[in-house]
């Protein structure tokens, strides 16, 4: 009898640390990591037919329309059919859950909790070093000299859509995309929420989770990786 695969989802809000943590469930378990926007820049990138048709939503910070980007993510799953996998910015509607379900059940969804306030502060102390791409963070990875890149000593600058009133804006947008998207799982009752501040914080209770559906790499293996 054919073993079931390992099916899972993160969801997490702008700047909530889900890039942090799906790198370190990638690093612990031995999942595919299917991100719908590395996906998606990957084909804008090598001008695939589906890449041009999305670049434009790219561009402008729009979602791609529900029809192409659920048929361009059934493409990716496909291909990872033979492995267990974390999908990684889809769902982002209530639209593409109901899709997505209806192909494919899953074991568990991951929600990262972080409380709004905290996500706007880490934003506000984030700079950046445009030539070479550098990030900084003045609450817990501050430049050696406040406004200046440690290397080249240039001016560091803050992101347009870092400021304030843009993340909040970029928040609330979030929330009420996602909302039913997360009810629509509660209702299942595959939803897992993990709260805290920090993603040091909610890294253990995530991995704690994993642990329930498949073991972490031993250490030979992690450092195989
Ligand atoms: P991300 O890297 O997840 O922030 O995605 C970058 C961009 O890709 C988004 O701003 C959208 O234009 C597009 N995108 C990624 N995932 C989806 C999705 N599930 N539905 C619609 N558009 C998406």
């Amino acid at each position: 009898m054919a073993t079931k695969l390992f099916r899972s989802v993160i969801l997490g809000a702008p700047a909530s640390g889900k890039g942090t943590i799906s790198s370190r469930i990638v690093k612990n378990f031995n999942l595919e990591h299917i991100s719908s926007g590395d996906k998606l820049r990957q084909n804008i990138k090598n001008k695939t037919t589906i890449g041009v048709a999305v670049e434009k939503y790219l561009q402008s910070g729009q979602l791609v329309p529900d029809d192409l980007m659920v048929k361009f993510i059934y493409e990716e799953i496909n291909e990872a059919a033979n492995k267990p996998w974390l999908l990684d910015g889809f769902p982002r509607t209530l639209a593409q859950a109901e899709s997505l379900w209806s192909l494919q059940k899953l074991d568990v969804v991951l929600n990262l909790v972080v409380p709004f306030e905290v996500i706007i502060e880490r934003v506000k102390g984030r700079w950046i070093h445009l030539s070479s791409g550098r990030v900084y963070n003045t609450n817990f990875n501050a430049p050696k000299i406040p406004g200046k890149d440690d290397i080249t000593g240039e001016d560091l600058v803050q992101r347009v859509d870092d400021q304030p009133e843009v993340v909040t804006k970029r928040l609330e947008e979030y929330e009420k995309l996602t909302k039913p998207v997360i009810d629509y799982y509660r209702k299942i009752g595959i939803l897992q929420e993990f709260c805290g501040n920090t993603s040091d914080e909610i890294w253990p209770k995530v991995h704690d989770s994993l642990t329930t559906f498949m073991p972490p790499y031993t250490a030979a293996q992690k450092s195989r990786i």
